[in-house]
This record gives C-alpha cells, sequence and structure tokens, in this order.
C-alpha cells in the first residue's frame, strides 16, 4: 500500500519509521533536509512539496503543530488538495482542534477523501516502540479502514465518536498531564524542603493515591537524574491547553483550575522560550524555590 506521511518533527519521525517499515513511504517535510536525512535512514521515497506527497497515496498522515498547519497545507498549487486522489484516506495525527478538523473534513468529503482526525499519546519513545494510544474521530466505516495503518505505530486504537472527538479527547488528556507536571513541581520542591529525600518521596508518592504517569515514569527517568531531554515542546503543550480551554468554554463547562494551569503553563513558556521541553516548569519551580529535585 502506498503511505505519505508529512510533518517529520519529534513525533512525526519515528511514526513515519515504523511505517516505512510496512508500507510503501512517501514522506515531505517542509525543511528538505530533514526529509532527505529521513530516506538516508529508512526505505522512503521524499517528495518536493505536499502535493506530490499525496499525489497516488492510498492514506495520507499528517502530523503538524496545529490543525491550522495542516489546513494550510491544503492550499495552493503544491498544496496537498491538488494531490489528494478519490477515494483516499487522510489520517491527521497533530493534536488538533475540532472546528478546524471539522472544516478540513467539510473540504475534503465532496473531493471523495475520507477524513479523520486522530492524534496520538505515549512521546516519542511510545511512537519509537509502536504502542501509542491513537484517538479516532470520524465515521465508523473511516475508523475502520484506519485501524491497521495506525496499528503501524499505535497499541490502542480507540474510536472516540465523530469527526473532533479526537482532538477533543487529546486536548484534555493533555491538560490534566499539563496540571500533573505543575502540582508535582510544587507538592515535590515543597517536601524536599521540608527535608524528604527526593527520590523517597517519589517512590513513596508512587506506592500511594497521588501517583501519575508524571511521578512514575518521568520524574524518576528525567527529573530526578536531572536529564531533561527535549522530547515534547512546552509550547505545543501549551497549545494543547489552550484547545482544551476553549472547548470547555465553548461548552459552557467551568474549569477554574484547568483555567489557572493554563495561565500558568503559559507564563511558563514564555518564561522559558518556544524550544523549551514540557517539563521544563519543574525546572523553573526548582530555580524559584532554590530546591532541585535529585537523587
Ligand atoms: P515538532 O515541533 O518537533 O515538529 C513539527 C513538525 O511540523 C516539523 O516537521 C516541522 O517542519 C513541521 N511544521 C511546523 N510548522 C509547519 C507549517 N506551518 N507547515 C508545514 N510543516 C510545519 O513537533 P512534534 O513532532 O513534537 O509534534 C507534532 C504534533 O504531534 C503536535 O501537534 C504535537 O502536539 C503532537 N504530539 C507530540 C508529541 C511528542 O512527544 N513530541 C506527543 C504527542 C503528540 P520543520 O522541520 O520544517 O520545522
Amino acid at each position: 500500500m502506498r503511505v505519505s506521511f508529512l510533518g517529520l518533527g519529534a513525533i512525526g519521525t519515528p511514526m513515519a519509521a515504523r511505517l516505512a517499515e510496512r508500507y510503501q513511504l512517501t514522506v515531505w517535510n517542509r525543511t528538505t533536509a530533514r526529509s532527505r536525512d529521513f530516506a538516508a535512514e529508512h526505505p522512503a521515497r521524499v517528495a518536493a512539496t505536499p502535493r506530490e506527497a499525496a499525489a497516488g497515496a492510498e492514506v495520507v498522515i499528517t502530523c503538524l503543530p496545529t490543525s491550522a498547519d495542516v489546513e494550510h497545507l491544503l492550499d495552493g498549487p503544491d498544496g496537498l488538495e491538488g494531490g489528494l486522489e478519490r477515494g483516499a484516506l487522510f489520517l491527521d495525527c497533530t493534536s488538533g482542534d475540532a472546528a478546524t478538523s471539522r472544516r478540513i473534513a467539510a473540504r475534503l468529503t465532496p473531493r471523495g477523501v475520507a477524513f479523520a482526525d486522530a492524534p496520538v499519546s505515549g512521546g516519542t519513545n511510545g511512537a519509537a516502540a509502536g504502542i501509542l494510544t491513537v484517538m479516532v474521530g470520524g465515521d465508523e466505516a473511516v475508523f475502520r479502514r484506519a485501524v491497521p495503518v495506525l496499528q503501524a505505530f499505535g497499541k490502542r486504537i480507540v474510536h472516540m465518536g465523530p469527526l473532533g472527538t479526537g482532538d477533543a479527547m487529546k486536548a484534555v488528556n493533555n491538560t490534566l498531564l499539563g496540571v500533573n507536571i505543575l502540582a508535582l513541581a510544587e507538592g515535590l520542591t515543597g517536601l524536599v524542603k521540608a527535608g524528604v529525600n527526593p527520590r523517597l518521596a517519589v517512590e513513596t508518592l508512587n506506592a500511594s493515591s497521588g501517583r501519575s504517569f508524571v511521578s512514575e515514569t518521568l520524574i524518576p527517568e528525567r527529573v530526578l537524574p536531572g536529564t531533561w531531554p527535549v522530547t515534547f515542546r512546552l509550547a505545543l503543550l501549551d497549545k494543547d491547553v489552550g484547545i482544551c480551554l476553549g472547548q470547555l468554554r465553548e461548552l459552557g463547562i467551568p474549569a477554574p483550575l484547568l483555567e489557572r494551569a493554563g495561565e500558568l503553563l503559559h507564563q511558563a513558556r514564555v518564561a522559558l522560550g518556544e524550544a523549551a521541553d514540557y517539563l521544563e516548569p519543574i525546572r523553573l519551580q526548582e530555580r524559584r524555590t532554590g530546591v532541585e529535585i535529585r537523587g
């Protein structure tokens, strides 16, 4: 099967690498050097434009920062829309927003192209291991077509409901992730300042009811040893929280805690810059308090 992948970023690259093992893969990236590097390492053809990537593809997958970026990719003489063929399946793995996903679908459906939002969770390591969770929004028939392809990098592939529900699910998930990061930064710096050994604090938490993915995996792997790799930009997490808060406001759901978390994450993004990793708000708290969570 001919599959095209557009967006060889931090998570897109390992996802595309898994597709290259199974399918006849074409890749496109805005910065061409990245797609050339990819094709030097994996069996893949490099497309010069989004249009060229889409031409002849049975399945097209995008993974860009925002839905707006994906929508813009459709436009113009070299755009994706011009290359997409009738009968093609278009899966957007961007952590996007429901309104834009619905607009993209409305534009492509009359052209005979099936579309679903299919954001992923599980990080860059999860993508490389093929164990991502994929949250799909779209028609049941489109979901069924998508599953075998998504299995290249996904383990749990969930049909959330109609178009946009994958985006909605992902935005709430990441907002809860952000809340956990901020809460652990405050709680753990407090415990260390109170004289508790940081590793012991984390181990005890992880054997108790306050534990989370952040405390069980991210803090032991990155914060305690002080490695701070950049795998998921804080700017993207801030974008996800913005999508979630927009959804909640639109639905009339009061969310004072999540709104405050959104403000704090946005402030951290401004303080740390666009390249910072999503765990770095913990570092900011360490700097503010003069306490390090190491051990
Ligand atoms: P990166 O910032 O690492 O990469 C972004 C990719 O999108 C690059 O290939 C970049 O191209 C391309 N790009 C950026 N802007 C545009 C544009 N306007 N037009 C075309 N291409 C563009 O992001 P990630 O790979 O980390 O994230 C991609 C998506 O996946 C985001 O929605 C993110 O929220 C989500 N995600 C990320 C996870 C992670 O662990 N990193 C986990 C789960 C979801 P170029 O090389 O030219 O800069």
